[in-house]
């Protein structure tokens, strides 16, 4: 046996002792599933799987997958009982040997203690760390003499708790497990949501574990709604409805949306950027592709997996037209803000995709709404009129209190990652005040529906965050050092050289800039009406670096267009910083393993205190959703 699944160390290291790699909440289901090498020429010809030593009832499929291996998988196990439980795989190879291994997982119990929650919201800031909340608390609210002015939205929230994030394969975890495992209560390998890892290239086939959207539909009848500033498909939203080892996989996973999610977790809203998926291939802005093995990017899923779940198999459909199918499936469709805002109070299903791709940040979104320019960004003007998160976020918690039996909702500020891998400070401390924004939402929909519980994390750490200080100089000195000449008369370092070894810049714009300790003092921004910083450019302001970085040019000012390479942009200032972690030609700072805060308001919200791995924070929501808190 080379592989068993559910992951465990007694498997893996012959260690039966705790933490348990895999456990799951009484029903919940989960695949059984092992990788078997069989000698030269010989096949597995059976198999069974024993809980506890008892056979477990139902089909065990065998499907050879070359070099003389065989995946032997049985669907969709649960188990009722709490407690530890072996698991064990008996296979008989065709020349009569048996052979066995065996794992385990953990079985948590809910016991049933005062009040349920009716809702659950999970605010997902992705990347946001401490450092990215402090730094949108200094720029939108302020500090005077040491103290916030104003806390944060999500400083309000009473309980705090510390999120260790590795994923099953690294100590630096991607979105997809940093996610999922809030909807799975388990860890999975980085690129993989909804399953545990196998051996085979088909994106489709993987053991899978049950979506808490997919266990309380089917359980109590609530809803599910995801809401993301991404590409609807990106890893955060696929990680609460979607089951692939394959995060990119758009086509499929947004199939998935409307053939399981729709139809298996009760999905009732989704709103974001992806519309590419949903448009008929060849049909301009398509993303859709088509293809012709199993393991392509459109969900085909073996006939057995189908079965053992009871859902559709799906079907290569590059011409599916995805939205008109949605609504037929009874959505409203929102292709942008205006035509959300004006969705019906009583709309009770609700689809609304506002960009191709990604959408817009909250920085170039604001800047448009207040300038009607378009010049920061190459989609403003495809896209004019896109919704901020907060106002998706109203929206739907309006649709899904239309669902009496509750429902779950996560909501994703995806580019507080994307802008901070960018390392454009600017435009994601913009988008951790969007985010802020929206958690205040839920809060006033939590005073107004005390059984809701709202939960505000991240998946993991982005960038390695540092605010370092604050500049000592004005914006208009700041900007006469990002293009002053150099010592040569000429921009960009000694003559023309650019890189490590110009002096230029790190005399124009650190030398008489950086401003540490004292001489930071307290940088002051002012808001507009509309509850966006004035500026993000005032004079003295702060200043942050990047510990997970990537080769960057640096001049401390908002970058005037979105997505620019850092080693293209701010060249004249010639304050070349060198990647630690990337260097030439992918200068993308990354992810870093520090943990991650967390804090919870709401019924059952006291649960969430303390240091925890990151899948204990399903089992906790599970419990107040199950079994109630005090
Ligand atoms: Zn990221």
């Amino acid at each position: 046996m080379t592989r068993l699944n559910p992951p465990s160390a007694l498997f893996s290291f012959n260690d039966a002792t705790p933490p348990y790699i895999s456990r799951f909440v009484p029903g919940q289901r989960f695949d059984l599933q092992a990788t078997i090498q069989a000698d030269p020429g010989q096949t597995i010809t059976a198999a069974v799987f024993k809980v506890g030593g008892v056979t477990v009832p139902g089909t065990v499929t065998i499907t050879s997958i070359g070099s003389d291996r065989f995946n032997v998988v049985l669907r969709a196990y649960s188990n009722v009982v709490a407690g530890v439980k072996t698991v064990t795989v008996e296979a008989t190879q065709s020349n009569g040997p048996v052979a066995t291994a065996t794992g385990n997982f953990e079985i948590v119990g809910i016991t049933t203690v005062g009040r349920k929650a009716k809702n659950i919201i999970y605010l997902i800031g992705d990347g946001m760390s401490n450092a990215h909340r402090t730094a949108a608390r200094i720029v939108s609210n302020g500090i005077a003499m040491g103290k916030a002015i104003t806390p944060l939205a999500m400083d309000t929230l009473p309980v705090t708790g510390i999120l260790n994030t590795p994923s099953l394969n690294s100590i630096i975890t991607d979105s997809a497990p940093g996610a999922a495992c809030y909807s799975v209560g388990n860890k999975s390998n980085n690129g993989q949501e909804g399953v545990f890892p196998d051996d085979t290239a088909d994106k489709w086939d993987n053991p899978r574990v049950e979506h808490m959207g997919n266990y309380l539909a089917r359980t109590q009848g609530k809803a599910l709604g995801i809401v993301t500033t991404a590409d609807v498909e990106d890893a955060t939203p696929g990680s609460f409805s979607a089951h692939t080892q394959d995060r990119g996989a758009g086509t499929g996973i947004c199939d998935m949306y409307l053939d399981e999610g729709v139809a298996k977790h009760n999905l009732r809203v989704l709103l974001g950027g992806g519309r590419k998926w949903f448009i008929p291939f060849g049909s301009p802005g398509s993303g859709r592709i088509g293809n012709t093995t199993s393991n392509g990017a459109d969900a085909v899923l073996p006939a057995e997996l189908a079965a053992g779940w009871g859902v559709s198999a799906g079907a290569v459909d590059p011409a599916r037209d995805l939205i008109a199918d949605f609504v037929t499936a009874g959505f409203t469709y929102a292709p942008d803000k205006t035509s959300l805002i004006a969705a019906a109070p009583a709309t009770t299903k609700l689809l609304g995709l506002f960009h191709t791709g990604n959408m817009d940040v909250s920085l170039d979104k604001i800047n448009h709404r207040r300038t009607s320019s378009t010049a920061s960004s190459s989609t403003l003007a495809t896209f004019p009129d896109q919704p901020l998160l907060e106002e998706m976020t109203e929206k739907a918690l309006q649709v899904l209190k239309n669902n009496t039996q509750g429902f779950v909702l996560m909501v994703e500020a995806a580019s507080i990652d994307k802008q901070a891998h960018n390392m454009d400070t600017e435009r994601f401390v913009h988008d951790t005040i969007e985010f802020d924004r929206s958690v205040q939402k839920c809060i006033d929909f939590q005073v107004a529906n005390p059984d809701t519980l709202i939960i505000v994390t991240a998946d993991h750490e982005c960038a390695g965050v540092a605010i370092f200080g604050a500049s000592l100089v004005t914006n208009a000195q700041l900007i006469a050092r990002s293009t002053a000449l150099g010592t040569d008369g000429v921009q960009g370092g000694v003559n023309g050289a650019t890189g490590v070894n110009s002096t230029d810049g790190q005399l124009q714009l650190r030398t008489g800039v950086s401003g540490t300790y004292d001489s930071a003092a307290f940088p002051v921004y002012t808001n507009n009406a509309d509850g966006y910083p004035t500026t993000m450019d005032p004079d003295r302001k702060m200043l942050i670096g990047y510990g997970g970085n990537g080769d960057r040019y640096e001049d401390w000012l908002q970058n005037p267009v979105v997505q620019v390479n850092p080693e293209l942009r701010d060249k004249p200032g010639d304050f070349f910083i060198a990647g630690q972690a990337a260097g030439a030609g992918n200068s993308s700072a990354v992810h870093t393993a520090a943990d991650i805060p967390l804090s919870a308001g709401g019924r059952g919200a006291s649960l969430f205190t303390g240091t925890m791995d990151n899948t204990e924070v399903f089992f906790r929501a599970m419990q107040v959703l199950i079994g109630g808190a005090k």
